[in-house]
């Protein structure tokens, strides 16, 4: 068996969808519960390659209890790979992503290795099975169930990928029923005229990690962390990864203090399992940050979890997102939802959260990045316009429900 991510009732987690429709209006919460209804019985079963960090593990802890929720029958299976398999497979990200690589046989050995071995171990009871990003894309390939269907769910930014690895990729992906991505332009080339479908990621406004929390406890928790909560505080929340680029952040943040020599940076970074280049970078962020008092970096190696992002993100003046390739970047709407404006990178899926009329805060270098800042810690009354369409604009498009209802809609008229 492939291990199975307890998640749901059963896993100390349970959601009442009641409590969405204060959210969202009832209208997607009865669609939703129309479609689950004709789905009754459907066994559905996604798999990735990581329970903790990163987005789409961020997703699925939340989605899946939902589908339980609404009377689906949901799992979640994990990719079973060694370390030196994760090294292959953030290749394989970064390639995607754009970046130059060059596929060699022992890679392509490697990969199909584990995703084989992954395969035979994987159960055939599911009716559907989803299956994110392309560490475990070649599931499909090796695995018995036939009769099932399949759907491969890209979060990642593939508009223009490195052609080795698409092309070594694009046979297994042609075998899925139907492929997923945020938004039209990262349909891979290999793969133009297959089945795909787009749609977006969403946050879990109920989670520990959005929910409602008074600003003043916010503040005191901050506080807590050594922050002077006197003076202007940004935050970036990332993987520490080099698309994320942190270190411009910081450079970003450098330029900032010459204008507002009181400025604060605090850069909240989960280590993913799957992620083995983030140690370095960390490394690198935290000599920074030894030669600066005003520098911070909390990682949930040090116990900062959900409710320390929340915080963050709601406590501080400014987000920053300064990806240089993202895939949605989930952040982005987390900080919106909380009313925080945001800085961030023109790229892949944060423009389509930013709301109309905020453009001017998508930015391509550190230096606009730092002067998009600037007018914002400058001006309390554009923060808070900013803040509040980027709630709402987040409210009408990137809440949980409607991620939930695109997919099962799209499940429906698989089966
Ligand atoms: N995150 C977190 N703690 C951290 C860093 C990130 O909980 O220290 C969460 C973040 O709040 C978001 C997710 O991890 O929910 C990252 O998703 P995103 O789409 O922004 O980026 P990805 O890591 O998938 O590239």
């Amino acid at each position: 068996m492939l291990p199975k991510v307890s998640v749901g009732r059963h896993g100390g987690m349970s959601i009442d969808v009641g409590q969405y429709r204060v959210l969202v209006g009832d209208e997607p919460i009865d669609a939703i519960q129309a479609l689950a209804r004709d789905l009754a019985g459907l066994r559905i079963c996604h798999v990735n390659s990581t329970a903790t960090g990163g987005g789409v593990a961020e997703l699925l802890a939340r989605h899946l209890p939902f589908l339980h929720a609404v009377g689906l029958r949901a799992d979640w299976r994990l990719l079973h790979g060694e370390a030196e398999f994760f090294t292959v497979t953030k290749a394989f990200h970064n390639a995607l992503q754009g970046a130059r690589h060059d596929l060699t046989a022992a890679e392509r050995e490697l990969y199909l290795r584990v995703n084989e071995a992954s395969a035979r171990l994987l159960e055939t009871e599911y009716d559907v099975y989803i299956v994110h990003d392309p560490q475990p894309a070649a599931v499909r390939h090796f695995a018995a169930s036939r009769g099932a269907k399949w759907i491969w769910r890209c979060h990642i930014d593939s508009s223009s990928p490195e052609p080795s690895v698409s092309g070594f990729l694009a046979p297994y992906l042609q075998e899925y029923d139907a492929l997923v991505y945020t938004m039209p332009e990262f349909v891979l080339p290999e793969l133009r005229g297959q089945r795909a479908a787009f749609i977006a990621p969403a946050i879990d406004p109920l989670a520990t990690k959005n929910m409602e929390l008074p600003l003043d406890v916010c503040r005191r928790a901050i506080a807590d962390s050594g922050i002077d909560v006197a003076r202007p505080l940004l935050v970036q929340v990332s993987r520490f990864d080099p698309w994320k680029d942190p270190m411009g952040v910081i450079r970003a943040y450098r330029l900032v203090k010459e204008a507002v020599p009181g400025v604060q940076l605090a850069l909240i970074g989960g280590m993913a399992g799957d992620d083995p280049e983030g140690w370095k970078l960390l490394e690198q962020v935290e000599e920074e940050a030894a030669r600066d008092p005003d520098l911070f970096v909390f990682t949930n190696l040090a116990g900062v979890g959900n409710m320390e992002v929340n915080v963050f993100q709601r406590g501080a003046d400014v987000a920053i997102q300064k990806s240089l390739r993202e895939g949605f970047g989930l952040v982005v709407s987390e900080a919106l939802w909380k009313e925080t404006p945001v800085v961030a990178g023109r790229a892949g899926g944060i423009p389509l959260q930013f709301p109309a009329g905020f453009d001017r805060y998508l930015i391509e270098s550190v230096e606009e990045c730092a002067a998009r800042v600037l007018d914002l810690l400058r001006r309390p009354g554009e923060r808070g316009a900013f803040g509040r369409a980027g709630r709402e604009h987040v409210r009408q498009r990137f809440l949980l429900p409607r991620l939930i209802h695109d997919e099962i809609r799209l499940i429906r008229e698989l089966v």
